[in-house]
């Protein structure tokens, strides 16, 4: 059995302590790959840093997050750029619209999530994006950039069943974490009638710990409690979740 986390933030302070029993702790409980969302340039050291230490495990990601989007985005879009031509990445992330926490640079971030998802169809990569209360914007950008050249991630997905279906529609699979182990994540509620080929797992680890350790830190090996959850709710064995969602992984990164 071999689980893949789509998405995880090792390289974060979070982990300075005991990064490496952190890794060792999920490669025990057969979590043995590792898809590593970037930030910004901040932490693109940190991320080759980590690839260094458990080449066979990492799989890196390249791209700005909509919370880093600011009056410095022009510097950090082309950092990304000189990245990509200086080496090769699994995916362009973790990028998209992100309204919760500031609007004030919508229009920033609208672009720059314009500008990279065509960063990825110049290098024939998926995306991995990041939404959080912007289904609609998410969309229109979607809607303007759909083809076969676009595919990738819904990160985090914690929308309607409607939503859901319109993000596979844009060849989108739906990554799926510690949310739908919630009281009120709301997804448990319908994610059995979306085909299993349509989701991956993820952490998002150091945030978003599955029950039961919601409101600690989250860590890979916790996916596992991910994967329980939707053994649970498909009614399938474990393995057939873990077996049939690293596939799913192998198909959207192509490893
Ligand atoms: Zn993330």
């Amino acid at each position: 059995m071999i689980i893949t986390d789509t998405h995880t933030h090792l390289y974060s302070e979070a982990f300075n302590e005991d990064r490496a029993e952190v890794i060792q702790r999920a490669i025990d409980n057969n979590v043995k790959r590792f898809f590593i969302p970037a930030i910004d340039s901040e932490t693109t050291q940190a991320m080759y840093d980590l690839e260094k230490q458990f080449p066979e495990h990492i799989f890196l990601m390249m791209g700005l997050h909509p919370t880093s989007i600011s009056e410095t985005v022009e510097q950090e879009l082309q950092h990304i750029e000189e990245q990509l031509q200086k080496r090769s990445f699994y995916a362009i992330g973790e990028i998209g619209i992100d309204l919760y926490w500031d609007k004030s640079f919508f229009e920033a971030q609208r672009k720059a999530f314009k500008r990279q998802i065509q960063l990825a169809k110049k290098y024939k990569l998926p995306i991995v994006i990041h939404c959080r209360e912007a289904f609609d914007e998410v969309f229109e950008v979607l809607e303007e950039e759909k083809g076969d050249d676009l595919y990738g991630i819904f990160h985090c997905f914690t929308g309607t069943k409607a939503q859901a279906e319109q993000a596979i529609s844009y060849n989108m699979k739906l990554g799926i974490g510690g949310v739908v182990t919630f009281k009120n994540g709301k997804i448990d509620q319908f994610i059995n009638e979306i085909d299993l080929k349509h989701i991956v797992l993820e952490t998002d680890a150091p945030y978003l710990a599955p029950k039961p350790y919601r409101g600690k830190r989250n860590e890979s090996a916790h996916v596992l409690k991910v994967a329980e959850k939707l053994s649970d709710l498909y009614n399938v064995s474990l393995e057939k979740i873990t077996e049939q969602t690293t596939q799913n992984s192998k198909d959207v990164f192509g490893i």
